[in-house]
C-alpha cells in the first residue's frame, strides 16, 4: 500500500505509540502494530487495532486513570482479565474474524 499522504513510498510494518486525551485522562499506548511510511513518517493503524485502542482508552477512563503509559499487548490482555463478561473479552482479544465468530457462537 502506498502512503496516501505523500504518495511517495510503500508502507512498512512496524510499531508506534498513540496518545489518547479524554477529559482529565492522558493515556499513551505503546507498541501498537502500525503501517509506517518511510518517507513522511505517517503512521496508519488498521480498523480492528483502532477499535481495540478505543476500548482500552475507554476502560482506562472508566477506571479513573489520569495518566498512564501502557503496552498495547499487555493492555488488552489486562482487559481480558478484568472484563466482566468473558464473551465480550473473547471478542476483544481474538484477532481473527473466524475465531471471533466461534467465540460468539459458544455463548
Ligand atoms: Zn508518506
Amino acid at each position: 500500500m502506498i502512503c496516501v499522504i505523500c504518495k511517495q513510498a510503500e508502507l512498512q510494518e512496524g510499531t508506534g505509540s498513540s496518545l489518547f486525551e479524554r477529559g482529565r485522562m492522558t493515556l499513551v499506548i505503546k507498541d501498537i502494530p502500525k503501517l509506517i511510511c518511510p518517507n513522511s513518517g505517517e503512521e496508519y493503524t488498521d480498523e480492528e487495532t483502532t477499535d481495540r485502542l478505543l476500548q482500552i482508552a475507554e476502560e482506562a477512563e472508566k477506571s479513573g486513570v489520569l495518566t498512564d503509559v501502557r503496552q498495547y499487548k499487555a493492555a488488552w490482555q489486562a482487559e481480558f482479565l478484568l472484563a466482566p463478561s468473558a464473551c465480550r473479552a473473547m471478542t476483544l482479544i481474538l484477532p481473527g474474524s473466524k475465531m471471533r465468530a466461534n467465540a460468539l457462537s459458544k455463548h
